[in-house]
């Protein structure tokens, strides 16, 4: 069951109930994903992810609401560690099924 996304490119709205197309104001709660491993740049990738609720039909999901990168320089050293550095906002035209908060 696992598809895996190709060629064709959709603009997904994570505010969008996948069950009833239903548009979600708020996400119930957020939180941030740091990848564990950066890019060849040294940066890592921060993901918002959100936790959604129907309030239409009840269905409940999880979406990530932003992308961001972050540092270059400094290895992503202990977890807990934060470092108010350099912060990248990527093209949104790089993600393949987020679209970023306006
Ligand atoms: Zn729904």
């Amino acid at each position: 069951m696992s598809r895996r996304r190709g060629g064709s490119r959709r603009k997904k709205d994570p505010y969008v109930c996948p069950s009833c197309g239903t548009r979600v104001e708020e996400p119930e709660k957020t939180w941030t994903l740091i990848s564990p491993l950066p890019d060849k740049y040294g940066r890592i990738t921060m993901t918002i992810m959100a936790s959604f609720k129907c309030p239409s039909c009840g269905k409940s999901w999880n979406a990530a609401i932003h992308k961001e990168k972050v540092g270059g320089e400094e290895k992503p050293g202990a977890a807990g560690e934060k470092r108010e550095g350099e912060v990248i906002v990527i093209d949104p035209s790089e993600l393949d099924d987020v679209e970023p908060l306006t």
